[in-house]
């Protein structure tokens, strides 16, 4: 995976990462995102606790 250095606050929970960014409108917004091969799973949010809860809850379909 490239280095992003937009992404903020990079956590991993379980094999979901959630990550804080700015748009290009200067908004703050969260983004989880799977790194499981053949999941594909990511979802943007405009809350962190959005984004971290959709980690914790992510079932993984690669497992
Ligand atoms: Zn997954």
């Amino acid at each position: 995976m490239p280095a992003n250095p937009r992404f903020r606050r990079v956590v991993r929970i379980g094999p979901v990462q959630v990550a804080t960014y700015y748009d290009g409108r200067g908004r703050e917004m969260h983004t989880a995102a799977c790194t499981a091969p053949r999941c594909g799973f990511s979802a943007d949010y405009d809350s962190r606790a959005a984004a971290e809860l959709s980690a914790r809850t992510h079932r993984c379909v690669a497992r």
